[in-house]
């Protein structure tokens, strides 16, 4: 099976992942289809700018799209990834998933209105895109996969097996690498631009866990 991520980018409140910036999601991906057999060779990242510019063709078996942006940002030298380019990415052959803060719904840039993300073709991961990407890999129907939350356990695997995929992204080795130590908020009440509330309560990751990573 080949693989193809593409990074068209987030950005969130605890969360960058534009250009120098990497995200964790491409990397707990990979560490994923790792796990469950994919071959590092056949695991193949790409930023929706570099395939917005090469236009080079696009042959693959599963096609997995990170997308969402949800805090105002402007960038210098990226561009996110809109819904013209992933209505033009649904016409592939092959199995289209989709996921990331883009769950939450899209809009065309941080702090526009989101609507909730629908495209043919595409499957919206409602959850954790890394755990529907892990799961699919014993199901191959989409429809079939169920929509649930990482553990802290597995993202201690993935993140770790994942992190060759660093070498694929255009800026390294000067790509920088967001870590997640924990996710969720711990106030009682929220700042009404955040998103990261619906994470619930931190979920911390074990010590260890991220300094294997590193
Ligand atoms: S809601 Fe919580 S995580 Fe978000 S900005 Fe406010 S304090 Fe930080």
């Amino acid at each position: 099976m080949r693989v193809l991520i593409i990074d068209g980018y987030v950005d969130e409140p605890a969360c960058l992942g534009v250009p120098p910036y990497m995200a964790p999601y491409p990397r707990y991906i990979a560490g994923a289809l790792i796990e469950k057999g994919v071959q590092k060779e056949d695991i193949i990242y790409r930023t929706i700018d570099r395939i917005r510019t090469r236009r080079e063709p696009l042959r693959f078996d599963l096609y997995i799209i990170i997308a969402g942006m949800t805090v105002p940002g402007k960038y210098l030298r990226a561009s996110p990834i809109t819904l013209k380019e992933i209505n033009e990415l649904s016409h592939l052959e092959g199995t289209k998933i989709i996921g990331g803060p883009i769950r939450l719904g899209f809009g065309e840039e941080g702090g526009s209105s989101a609507k909730e993300f629908s495209v043919p073709g595409i499957t919206l991961a409602k959850k954790d895109i890394e755990a529907f990407v892990y799961d699919l890999m014993d199901h191959k129907d989409p429809a079939s996969v169920q929509h649930r939350m990482r553990t802290n356990s597995e993202i201690g695997r993935w993140a770790e097996s994942g992190t060759f995929i660093i070498t694929q992204h255009p800026d390294y080795p000067f790509v920088l690498c967001e870590l997640e130590t924990y996710r969720g908020c711990p106030r009682h009440s929220h700042c009404y631009f955040c998103t990261e509330p619906f994470y619930g309560k931190p979920d911390f990751r074990e010590v260890n866990d991220v300094v294997r990573e590193v």
